[in-house]
């Protein structure tokens, strides 16, 4: 099919990590490929606001897709990291058992990982636990060790995976949301958005906690999404050691339970909660979810230091009854493929989601590959200055003496960082767009001191946009109202 600018073989529905690995992976193929997103971003929903854990994939179900997607996204997160420079570390993970009594339960759990096909697992005992993490409770009597789990960054892999999408000829429609949707006559889509009507011959639906309005859309069988919220607490790089490894809890019916865990970026993060809610936009953090984070932590590991916390956050899982992936065609809409109910893990297995929802695409619409060497399969990342030595960094500068201008000073990202984060194919047109590309705003002050000069940097080098329409993240964000100057002249003050 031609590409008349709106119409498409694909629209892929959401730019989160699961929408963003199936455009990638479409890539490789002949078809045209939109993606639509209705926030001003890639990743804007569930895959900005997680525990950012590589799960090894004991905990899902045998059998399930889950389990096998899990264990297969684990497995290519690591190369994907090599290729698309996006950051992770193998730390591992410790499900952490503390009473004698709950043994048979971390059993289960290492019989379920190796059902699973999980490599290397191991059940800890005490000691061994101890000498791996010095912080432990002293209740622990033992432990599930899975070596493969790690921690990502969650933007950065979201990111990496879109910007390579873009580069291989996907486009990208931002403040796009599909309002509307039917199946034409003749075959395909018919998308309505407020930026007008794109049509397409299959839809792939990867729209998060909306994905089941998406889907009702055009199905005749009906789909329900709960929002399952989980609020975490993120403490200063300070604390970023408290632990070593991953530590979760034993789970139950509503999740992996509350986790204490560095974090990519040299943080400790603790939490989720797990609570279904109405609210798809529900993303507040309470003072009760907050408590019982606060208590539930200290249950794995001592002398969690809550003092360091520097903010709070929520997520929300997209959580169906079935608690299972729903990835396939519908059979009451040819062409509509859903990548939906894609809760916990599904930032570990987006890369096997990717494959396996562009298979699906590829055998409705008869795709075949690109021609050798016309899909470019790696990319580079944005320099991290705190991964070079001063040299390194100092030959930088000589380069570009934009590395020399240090703007968030508790991250160390200099304004060349910047930039290259606002000029890359799908680049930063936000403050929040700046923080997931370069690492900006992330540190202790939260952005209190470089928000003013990322504001300046965005108007300087994005066309039409002024102080006044920088937003944090998207329209209705923006920071500046107006100049005091004006506010005065026209509530008739004088300055004395
Ligand atoms: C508390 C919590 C902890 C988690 N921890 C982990 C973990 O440690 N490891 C792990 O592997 N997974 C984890 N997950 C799960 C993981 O974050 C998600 O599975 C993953 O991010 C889902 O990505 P997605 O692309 O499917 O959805 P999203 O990231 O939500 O993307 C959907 C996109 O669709 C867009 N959209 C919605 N409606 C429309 C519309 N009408 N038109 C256009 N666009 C639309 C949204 O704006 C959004 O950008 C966790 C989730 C939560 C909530």
């Amino acid at each position: 099919m031609q590409d008349l600018g709106r119409q498409f073989d694909v629209v892929v529905i959401g730019a989160g990590v699961s929408g963003c690995a199936v455009a990638r992976e479409l890539a490789r193929t002949t078809a045209s490929v939109c993606v639509l997103e209705r926030g001003d971003d890639v990743c804007c929903g569930t895959s900005k606001a997680n525990s950012a854990i590589v799960h090894a994939g004991y905990d899902a179900m045998p059998g399930s897709l889950m389990a096998r997607l899990n264990v297969e996204g684990n497995a290519l997160m690591y190369e994907l990291a090599k290729k698309l420079q996006f950051t992770i570390k193998s730390i591992g993970s410790l499900v952490v058992c503390t009473s004698e009594r709950d043994m048979d339960g971390l059993r289960e759990l290492f019989a379920r990982g190796v059902a699973n096909g999980v490599p290397n697992l191991e059940i800890v005992d005490r000691d061994t636990l101890r000498s791996m993490e010095p912080n432990i409770s002293v209740n622990a009597v033992g432990a599930l060790w899975a070596p493969t789990a790690g921690i990502v960054d969650p933007f950065g892999l979201n990111v990496a995976l879109a910007e390579n999408a873009a580069k291989n000829g996907v486009r990208f429609a931002f403040d796009a949301p599909v309002t509307a949707m039917e199946r034409r006559p003749e075959g395909g889509f018919a998308l309505e958005t407020p930026q007008g009507r794109f049509l397409a011959r299959c839809v792939v639906n990867a729209a998060g906690v909306y994905a089941d309005q998406i889907h009702n859309m055009v199905c005749e069988d009906k789909l329900e999404i709960v929002p399952r919220r989980g609020q975490y607490m993120l403490l200063d790089t300070t604390a970023g050691s408290h632990v070593r490894h991953v530590v979760f809890a034993l789970p139950s019916a509503m999740g992996k339970g509350v986790l204490v865990s560095p974090t990519i970026h040299g943080n400790l993060i603790v939490g989720p909660t797990a609570e279904d809610i109405q609210d798809k936009e529900g993303t507040d953090t309470t003072a009760a979810g907050l408590a019982e984070v606060t208590e539930k932590c200290g249950i794995t590991v001592a002398d969690v230091p809550l003092r360091e916390v520097i903010t709070s956050f929520s997520g929300l899982r997209a959580h169906r009854a079935e608690h299972e992936f729903l990835i396939g065609e519908n059979p009451s809409a040819p062409g509509f493929v859903d990548c939906s109910a894609i809760e916990s893990p599904g930032l570990t297995a987006s890369p096997a989601i990717g494959r396996m929802v562009a298979g699906i695409v590829c055998d409705i619409l008869g795709l075949g590959e690109r021609a050798a060497g016309e899909f470019v399969e790696t990319r580079q990342g944005i320099p991290n200055m705190n991964d070079l030595t001063y040299d390194e960094w100092g030959r930088l500068c000589e380069e570009n003496p934009l590395y020399g201008r240090v703007i968030c000073r508790c991250c160390h990202v200099t304004e060349a960082q910047i930039v290259d984060a606002i000029h890359r194919p799908c680049g930063a047109r936000s403050l929040d767009g700046v923080k997931r590309r370069a690492g900006a705003c992330m540190g202790r002050c939260q952005a209190g001191f470089c928000t003013p000069k990322i504001m300046e940097i965005l108007s300087r080098e994005l066309p039409g946009v002024s102080m006044e329409t920088v937003t944090k993240a998207g329209p209705g964000s923006e920071f500046v109202f107006g100049h005091v100057k004006d506010a005065i002249a026209k509530e008739g003050c004088t300055h004395e």
